[in-house]
């Protein structure tokens, strides 16, 4: 029997995937060890253009998402790491994406509701132990930042001694430990400067998320390139008025159609509580189209929706959760997922988009 070039071939190839299956254990560790040094030798903060960065280490709202978990954005200003929100995936995602969270030089909280702080205890302690850090980290937010930060030090207080106790003071010193609250107030019709630093201002801003008070977003500038963080608000003027002419406007985003069919289900299952809760979550929140509204009225280049809810698992559900934006915004529009990198490039006009997962 004639075998052919074709056969051998395919028998060579079959005696390669064969022994490269029985040294899976081995290739496979070899690679594992080669990826680790790499990671944890890489700083990616030197290999970005200096700018300002908007990492997106949580997309999502309280609803399970496989692709977004809770509200989180890192920021990235020159060489300076801040982080805007801590949803519950956000110690991984930013380590996912590379960036080491010891260098996190700044936290802003939006508010208090649990999605935007549930993963706050997981962050300071990353940020604790990743660089041996010495001081606490400041964490900035409106009034009550300081109950949020004292209750998680002291749901912490016992991992400290644990930590201290397993690998030394020289490795984890125990002053490093934690957070420092810093509050700020709000008007309700001005901004306040909570930052300024090397080429950095941020203010805050009040936002409409009643029944819950304080609510602020946020706006961060550095040198030509600025962006602003809306926080969880129904539209808002004082959104608008704080991101006129800004490169990227990060807004949160609820479909209000696909929380109705949600609301129905629940109604369907007999789930009465449910559906109530369903009805009332969308009553301070913002639509995609009103999102786009803003960003068109603010003239901003650039709308990146977040926050996003309802989940949505199939690609028709982005279509649908998209619906009537592009007709009323004429810039570019994204609906964020985690992992996302969007650079400005400080002295360029360039928004350069990719993803780091
Ligand atoms: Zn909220
Ligand atoms: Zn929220």
């Amino acid at each position: 029997m004639r075998i052919g070039k074709l056969g051998s071939a395919l028998i060579v190839l079959a005696l390669l995937a064969g022994s490269l299956y029985a040294f899976r254990e081995p290739i496979s560790l070899q690679i594992a060890k080669r990826v680790a040094a790499q990671r944890m030798g890489s700083n990616p903060l030197q290999d970005l253009p200096d700018g300002l960065h908007i990492a997106v280490c949580g997309a999502g709202s309280p609803m399970p998402d496989d692709q977004r978990g809770g509200p989180c954005t890192l920021v990235i200003a020159g060489q300076q790491m801040f982080v805007f929100d801590t949803g519950n995936t956000s110690a991984r995602n930013i380590n996912k994406m590379g960036f080491n969270a010891g260098n996190i030089q700044g936290i802003f909280l939006t508010h208090f509701h649990s999605d935007h702080i549930d993963g706050l205890g997981e962050l300071l302690l990353q940020r604790w132990v990743s660089n041996s850090n010495a001081q606490p980290v400041t964490v900035h937010g409106p009034e009550g930042v300081e109950t949020v930060v004292n209750g998680f030090m002291q749901a912490y207080s016992l991992d400290r001694g644990y930590r201290v106790a397993h690998h030394g003071e020289a490795i984890v010193p125990s002053s490093g430990f934690g957070a420092k609250a810093v509050a700020f107030k709000t008007q309700a019709f001005e901004t306040t400067l909570v930052y300024d630093s090397q080429d950095t201002k941020i203010h805050a801003f009040s936002v409409a998320h009643a029944p819950i008070h304080p609510a602020v977003g946020y706006k961060i500038q550095y040198k030509d390139r600025s962006i602003v963080i809306s926080g969880d608000t129904t539209p808002s003027v004082h959104v608008t008025k704080a991101a006129q002419g800004v490169d990227v406007l990060i807004h949160e985003a609820m479909s209000m159609e696909l929380m109705k069919l949600l609301q129905e289900g629940a109604k369907m299952a007999k789930r009465d509580k449910l559906e109530q809760i369903m009805k009332d979550i969308t009553d301070y929140h913002t639509s995609p189209v009103q999102a786009a509204e803003i960003a068109q009225q603010a003239q901003v280049s650039y709308l990146l929706l977040n926050h996003i809810a309802p989940p949505l698992p199939l690609p028709g559900l982005v279509d649908a959760f998209l619906k009537g934006t592009a007709e009323v915004f004429k810039g570019k529009i994204q609906v964020a997922k985690d992992g996302d990198l969007l650079s400005l490039p400080a002295g360029k006009k360039s928004i350069d988009v990719s993803h780091r997962f």
